[in-house]
């Protein structure tokens, strides 16, 4: 007997399940990789030479795509893809909520003589219409006027995407409206990878670079996430229509002893792990690392980078994959950015360069950053803009989700800083007093045992706590969120660094052309630029309530929530900055701004109306019939002849709470009643100040009744059982 709780640990305890699907000692994951992409290879081998040639350049320098090459491609791509039995090809795209879109088209088309053909034309390649009036669009589009199309990115290569009953082509697109504004999150990625290229090549311009004809920006993320058992899952509603838990009482146990971090992956996590990187390695995706996270049942997975385009859409794919075989494996996984409360939260820091496509990275310092003038003139860049647009860069990070994780104990604060490590900011405090003369050497570490190798040590030590972080080669962005597109955190970065870099290859520009030698053009100018985005630059523990004081002190925004953020994106200085570059223009960023703060009025309807339901569905039910038992007994002891003195406490203590539930629920339920006027900005700030303070009442109460009803009554999976059970 037992509830459906007890079934659920009942069936957790007993069921199989079958962790042998893969076999790599049969068959190595080198072998696996890319053998479902239509990549360089492929393309070499079935595409007549010219067309491929023309395709590389467009993919490799960015050269204008040749709509010539559409119909060959096409007719390549179709071969190779029914080879792979595929029956429908799909315009994959990245909608403005959500993660990517699809919709399917069959290639078998009937003939006249009643028979049928697989087709697939180069029109059909280049351009879809999906009928995708409703997908937000933030007011770009009326629904009588609703053609949005789908264009093909040559950039991102096609794919195969298996299913039980065959396979489908993918083709990754932007999608745009009929007037050409971006209603994805694509197009602007490759709007801003554009902007930044044009000005980075400016700069290598003038460093003498003649062979490089492209500059990348590079993103590797790493994703953190939750595997927790599917039957458990489902008896969460929260879980299922939130993706977080809005009740749960603290563990005994939580992650106070730091097992967790790095430990032993349990074997049924492996089995999905491996699986699940398998499926990537077929699909391209360049998998390196995977770990135990901070958190009980945390885990991360992390890829080699690839420029940012491909990095972004391969991260969807690392989402979508983690997602489908977490599921055939009993699991669910989780990637909201702060399932469960008390316990770490979950992010994906976006590790972030820039690259010649001869893949020189413009990061790298080399041993001695000092006498690296184009390292110095990059990274400067780099400062200058983080400097410059922090509030940009924490509007691409805002949302419900990410509220809970941001400046709560195990992510950064919501003030933006750049931390550049002992060596770094060394070298830039010389830069700003004129000219770096030395850098600090790393020099060995001295273990203590002699038959242990001598590690060459870093220069600087790492720090955890900094939002946007030097770590070696790379900057490291990692107030981002775990569910969230990386697109629109690297179209952002992107872009106010080619800011940085337009001003800097101008005044370089400047410089040379009045007669100065380049050396001492960029002498002159880092100094000014430096000492100016000082403010940002912040070594110390991000975490600290000093810091906090200190970023007041130096005028650094703090903007907590989101709704503080959200008008950024539609700030004078923001529509001016984009509309320069060509990455948005104003009714674009316009269409942003309705539909994050859309977003943000939908997820906390959505978790008011969840709580409400397990309030009174769940947890009073559960909280009633313990008070019942209690209260049978007070009568039961009486007439034995003993006073019930305990019995009386423990009815009080639960009819409090329950009372207090009972309040929560109405003043919750009386809040949403209310229907604010006005826009989409102004409802978000209503629910930001009418809703969201009332869930802490509620949760305290419905977490104090778990603490005390009795076990056989209470329905709803405890954060013990979710995050310990497997
Ligand atoms: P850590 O965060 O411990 O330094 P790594 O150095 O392995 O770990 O890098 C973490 C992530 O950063 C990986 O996804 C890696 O591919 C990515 N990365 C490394 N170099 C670059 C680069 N030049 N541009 C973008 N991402 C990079
Ligand atoms: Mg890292």
């Amino acid at each position: 007997m037992g509830n459906l709780r007890h079934e659920a640990i009942r069936s957790i305890a007993t069921s199989k399940h079958p962790l042998n699907k893969l076999d790599f000692r049969k068959i190595h994951a080198k072998d696996l990789f890319g053998v479902n992409v239509f990549n360089e290879e492929v393309q070499r081998q079935r595409l007549p030479k010219p067309i491929f040639k023309a395709l590389q350049r467009t993919i490799k320098h960015g050269a204008p795509l040749d709509p010539l090459i559409a119909d060959a491609v096409a007719s390549a791509m179709k071969d190779w893809a029914l080879e792979q039995g595929a029956t429908h090809y799909t315009h994959l795209f990245q909608p403005l909520t959500g993660i990517t879109a699809e919709k399917h088209d069959s290639f078998v088309a009937p003939t006249d003589t009643g028979g049928a053909i697989a087709e697939f034309s180069g029109k059909e390649l280049i351009k879809g219409e999906p009928d995708a009036s409703s997908f937000p669009s933030g007011g770009l589009r009326a629904t009588f006027e609703a053609r949005g199309y789908t264009a093909w990115d040559p950039t991102s290569p096609s794919y195969i995407a298996e299913h039980p009953n065959g396979s489908t082509l993918v083709i990754p697109t932007a999608f745009l409206s009929w007037t050409g504004e971006a209603l994805d999150q694509k197009t602007p990625l490759l709007r801003s990878m554009e902007a930044l290229s044009t000005q980075a090549m400016r700069i290598l311009k003038l460093f003498g670079n003649n062979s490089a004809v492209k500059v990348f920006t590079t993103v590797g993320p790493e994703q953190e996430y939750f595997l927790i058992d599917k039957s458990f899952y489902y008896l969460r509603p929260d879980l299922i229509h939130c993706g977080r838990t809005l009740f749960g009482a603290k563990p005994p146990k939580g992650q106070e002893l730091e097992d967790q971090y790095f430990g032993t992956i349990p074997e049924r996590v492996l089995a999905c792990m491996a699986d699940a990187e398998a499926e990537l390695f077929k699909l391209g995706v360049p998998v390196k690392t995977r770990h135990n996270e901070v958190a009980p049942s945390q885990y991360e997975i992390a890829p080699i980078f690839e420029n940012s385009n491909l990095a972004t859409d391969h991260q969807n794919l690392v989402m979508e994959v983690l997602r489908k075989t977490a599921d055939e494996y009993g699991l669910v996984c989780l990637l909201h950015e702060k399932p469960f409360a008390g316990i770490n939260g979950s992010g994906k820091h976006n590790n972030w360069s820039m690259a010649t496509d001869n893949g020189e990275n413009l990061l790298e310092p080399g041993n001695t950053p000092h006498d690296n003038a184009q390292f110095l003139v990059f990274c400067t860049a780099v400062i200058r803009a983080v400097a410059k647009y922090p509030e940009l860069l924490r509007l691409t990070v805002a949302s419900a989700h990410n509220d809970h994780r941001l400046g709560a104990n195990e992510a950064p604060p919501a003030i933006i800083s750049i931390f550049l490590g002992d060596m770094l900011a060394d070298v830039f405090d010389q830069v700003e007093k004129g000219g770096a003369k030395s850098s600090r050497s790393g020099g060995h570490f001295e273990t203590g045992v002699s038959t242990l190798p001598k590690l060459p040590k870093d220069a600087g030590d790492r720090n955890r706590t900094s939002p946007f972080a030097f770590t070696g080669n790379k900057f490291e962005f990692r107030a981002v969120g775990s569910s969230q597109n990386v697109a629109w955190p690297n179209t952002v970065l992107n872009t106010i660094v080619a800011e940085s870099l337009d001003f800097i290859a101008t005044e370089l520009e400047k410089g040379v052309k009045s007669g100065k030698e380049f050396n001492a053009a960029i002498q002159e100018l880092l100094p000014g630029i430096v000492k100016e985005g000082r403010k940002v630059l912040f070594n110390g523990d991000g975490y600290s309530e000093d810091w906090h004081k200190e970023a007041e002190k130096r005028g650094l925004p703090n903007l907590k929530s989101t709704t503080d953020v959200l008008p950024v994106a539609v700030r004078k200085d923001t529509l001016e900055l984009f509309a320069k570059y060509k990455v948005f223009t104003e009714k674009e960023l316009q269409s942003r701004f309705n539909i994050l703060s859309e977003a943000y009025v939908k997820t906390v309807d959505i978790e008011a109306k969840t709580a409400l339901l397990m309030a009174q569905q769940h947890i009073l039910p559960a909280a009633l019939k313990h008070q019942k038992a209690v209260a049978e007994s007070i009568a039961a002891v009486k007439a034995a002849g003993v006073d019930p003195g305990a019995q009386l406490d423990l009815l009080k203590s639960v009819s409090s709470l329950i009372s207090d539930l009972q309040k929560g629920i109405v003043a919750l339920t009386k809040a949403l009643e209310h229907h604010a006027d006005g826009t989409p900005y102004d409802h978000a700030k209503a629910a930001k100040v009418k809703i969201i303070p009332l869930f802490a009442a509620l949760r305290s109460a419905g977490d104090a009744l778990e603490s005390i009803v009795a076990d056989e009554f209470w329905t709803l999976p405890t954060y013990r059982e979710m995050l310990f059970l497997k």
